[in-house]
């Protein structure tokens, strides 16, 4: 016999392998659905800094077995919209997207929200319906499907629709899933999602028809991530090569200064004389060979600028108070943003906030909210660094915090490139660099809590007293009095006054 060789298309890939994209089982694939199309949807409105409205719908059409159904999914967002011309690529074509620039974005593989597209093709043998506008033109409406064997889209209808001014877009597609086992992480994410997104109104209708709203509490929005130039420490041998292939620079020192970040006149040559290439030598006849040699010099010089972290959109404190504030409506919050740092020549900014009390539930441990590029990570807490952090490396009791008091803790990081540990994008490694910075934001908070937990007892203290002073100081005021044969009593709310002043 002999073995049959076949190629098959990053589609059919998927389509085999749905497993890595987080389309597991029924329930996991409907909280995956919902997941990738917000994050496409927030992504579209954060880009240019428009408030987002996203309107979500689950609706039920046909039971399929005792715990499955087929579900009507609908997103609605009021974001930048996606010219006619690319929305069939954009919505059916696997590995096809605008995010594979260096920028900080939520989605990054070109992937999320075709692989729900594609599940919900798979299990139902049915088309997307898409319609989509920039604004600049009026909205277009497409039917799609993904041809898997060879990932290219197939379009079965297109019409243009009357509208004006309006941009955004809105899918709508059938898929299977298990709704009830998925709804309490759903809503979590909603949540979560409304916290680091204070700024986004969120309107969810369930398949039993209940209506989930997370209200905006901000018009203020951070500013939008930009794209960057990549930094020396951060190419490899293949990005190389291909940025020679597509250069117009004529020479080294010219190439180096123009397709990286921070990297001048004067930072050019000095790192050319240490890798020992020539200033003038023309890129494109670099061999093979020493572009290897030009790639390891570039990891390894450290006379490079630090990446630059002006290209990341980080949370923000206020907006991340605002955010806790408003979902979990605490009685006390501190939030930290720490300086921006750097692993492998990509920039990152960690955030943190702890919230106390109020309406945080008590759980016998500390609950811990994580988040990349904002957003909401809800699977395998404990091989998350943060959790790391949290669990074994800060030492709570020298803060006086009560590891099993009504505490969140919320960590943010956000980078051009996430150090995720798998392609679920669910956890993240424990860079040190990382986990330092994620290390000196929590010791941060935390001593902003001790401090409150402190003053907040000595005040109980001082309560105790002044009601020690209030039930006693009346009765010796009247005991007094009459030992004294007086006819008037003293004035005792003077003296109480005073003892509740002074400690
Ligand atoms: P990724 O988000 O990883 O790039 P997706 O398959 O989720 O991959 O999306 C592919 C592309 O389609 C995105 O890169 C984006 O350009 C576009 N897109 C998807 N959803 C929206 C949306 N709601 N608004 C605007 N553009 C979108
Ligand atoms: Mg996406």
């Amino acid at each position: 016999m002999t073995e049959v060789f076949q190629e098959i298309s990053p589609a059919d890939f998927f389509y085999r392998n749905r497993d890595i994209a987080g389309f597991t089982n029924p329930a996991r694939a409907m909280y995956t659905t919902v997941r990738e199309l917000v994050e496409n949807s927030l992504d579209a409105c954060e880009m240019q800094r428009i408030p987002p409205n996203l309107y979500i719908r689950i609706s039920e059409v046909k039971e399929t077995s005792k715990s499955t159904s087929i579900y009507e999914v609908r997103v609605e967002d009021n974001g930048l919209g996606i010219p006619a011309e690319h929305i069939p690529s954009a919505f059916a074509q696997i590995l096809y997207g605008s995010k594979y620039n260096l920028r900080q974005t939520r989605g990054t593989f070109g992937l999320g929200g075709k692989m729900a597209l594609l599940y919900g093709q798979i299990t139902t043998h049915t088309g997307t319906l898409v319609v989509s506008s920039t604004g600049k033109t009026e909205a277009c409406e497409f039917q799609l499907m993904i041809d898997i064997q060879s990932n290219k889209p197939i379009i079965l209808s297109k019409r243009d629709l009357k509208t004006r001014k309006w941009h955004g877009t809105i899918i709508q597609f059938q898929t299977e899933g298990d709704y009830l086992r998925a709804m309490p992480k759903i809503l979590e994410y909603l949540k979560q999602t409304a916290i680091v997104a204070p700024y986004a109104d969120i309107t969810f209708i369930d398949p039993r028809g209940r209506l989930y709203r997370f209200l905006r509490a901000t018009e203020s929005m951070p500013p939008p991530p930009r794209t960057t130039k990549p930094h020396p420490h951060g190419v490899d041998a293949e990005t190389l090569k291909r940025m020679i292939a597509t250069t117009e620079t004529r020479n080294m020192k010219e190439f180096m200064k123009k397709h990286f970040q921070r990297v001048g006149d004067a930072t050019a040559k000095k790192f050319l004389e240490y890798a020992d290439i020539d200033l003038k030598k023309d890129p494109k006849r670099l061999n093979p060979g020493e572009i290897v040699v030009l790639a390891n010099a570039m990891k390894n010089y450290e006379g490079f600028l630090p990446p630059d972290p002006s290209c990341l959109s980080p949370i923000g404190v206020k907006l991340l108070e605002t955010g806790i504030r408003k979902e979990l409506n605490p009685e006390f919050v501190a939030v930290t943003q720490r300086q921006p740092s750097a692993y492998s020549g990509f920039p990152f900014i960690v955030e943190a906030g702890i919230a106390y009390g109020g309406e945080i539930p008590r759980l016998n441990k500390i609950q811990l909210y994580r988040y990349a590029n904002k957003i909401p990570l809800l699977f395998d807490e404990a091989s998350d660094v943060s959790w790391k952090v949290v669990n074994t490396l800060i030492d709570w009791r020298r803060y006086k915090i009560p590891t099993d008091g009504p505490i969140a803790v919320f960590i943010h990081i956000c980078s051009t490139k996430i150090p995720y540990k798998t392609v679920g994008k669910e956890f993240i490694a424990d860079r040190p660099e990382v986990e330092r910075e994620i290390l000196n934001a929590l010791r941060e908070v935390a001593r902003e809590l001790s401090a409150y937990l402190t003053r907040k007892q000595s005040l109980e203290r001082q309560k105790k007293r002044l009601d020690v002073f209030l039930k006693y100081l009346p009765k010796i005021a009247t005991y007094s009095t009459k030992l004294a044969e007086k006819e008037k009593e003293p004035e005792i709310e003077a003296l109480l006054s005073k003892v509740g002043k002074y400690e």
